[in-house]
């Protein structure tokens, strides 16, 4: 099975490295693709412990950018993970987002909820996510309280952790907690430069179909491929942007972004994002 699209404690994900190459193992994965959001810190572990299971494996990360005023996330593939300006770019990454981070942390603070620095930042990710700011709300009891009732729970009533970020992190449609970003055609650029290829992460997420044209402009930019089976996508999506990819002479790739098992009754176990459609993908990375 082939999925390029993973993530873990170094930055949103749940699961080490290793431990998700045993995951991924015990799930019969075979071409697998760690990347993280904007940092290549656990790469070095994943491919270590991927090849003693005999995964066949490439480096990767996931950059937040922007083009025209949206959102886009860039997965890099492929690259040299000692290259100089990849990882001078993604550790300014990292630095911008701590002030940001500890300014979320202020604002929650100030609308009286039980969070600190200390127990944010104590952790392996190079780049936090606002999973780490919501995992205090969750696990403080007078935080748990004040959820319960603005999310009118009852016994058995599961609040994902996603509904949680969206309710309280996000203001007028703009995070409490924005993320750092570069422009896609240098995220591009970058990952060219490290002798890798690009690819457009879940574009069905920031993009409509008559958005099209707009990949065409990525590909003039360099953008090698399209990440068009994602199990963010409907079946109608994926067609779409295989098809999209095919007429421009663009890779397809398959990614899951698995984060970590959650509750089985949202719906994401790590095997059944796949069980809907068997990657036939030719990849020539
Ligand atoms: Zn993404
Ligand atoms: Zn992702």
């Amino acid at each position: 099975m082939i999925d390029l699209h993973f993530h873990s404690y170094y930055s949103d994900g749940i699961y080490s490295p290793k431990d998700l190459v045993k995951k991924l193992k015990e799930n019969s994965f075979n071409f697998v693709s760690l990347t993280d959001h904007n940092t290549i810190d656990g790469v070095e572990e994943f491919l270590k412990e991927g090849k003693k299971v005999r995964l066949k494996l490439l480096s990767g990360v996931e950059i937040y950018t922007n083009y025209q005023n949206k959102n886009f996330h860039l997965l890099g593939y492929g690259f040299d993970l000692k290259n100089k300006e990849l990882n001078r770019v993604l550790k300014e990454l990292q630095a911008q987002r701590i002030p940001r981070v500890k300014k979320a942390i202020k604002i929650l603070q100030n609308e009286g909820w039980e969070i600190n620095e200390k127990e944010v930042f104590n952790t392996e990710s190079s780049y936090l996510g606002l999973v780490h700011l919501a995992n205090p709300l969750v696990k403080h009891p007078k935080n748990w309280e004040r959820i319960k009732k603005d999310f009118n729970w009852f016994e058995g009533k599961i609040i994902p952790i996603t509904e949680i970020i969206v309710k309280y992190f996000i203001r007028n449609k703009k995070s409490i907690c924005p993320e750092t970003e570069i422009s896609i055609e240098q995220a591009i650029k970058l990952i060219k430069s490290a002798g890798g290829q690009s690819v457009l992460a879940h574009p069905g997420q920031q993009l409509f179909w008559k958005d099209d044209n707009l990949i065409f402009e990525l590909q003039k930019m360099g953008l090698d491929g399209v990440e068009a089976i994602s199990s963010h996508h409907s079946w109608q999506e994926i067609e779409h942007w295989q098809k999209v990819a095919k007429e421009l002479g663009l890779i397809i790739t398959a990614g899951s972004d698995f984060h970590g098992d959650l509750p089985k009754e949202w719906g994401f176990p790590i095997s059944s994002q796949w069980e809907y459609f068997t990657p036939t993908t030719k990849l020539n990375l």
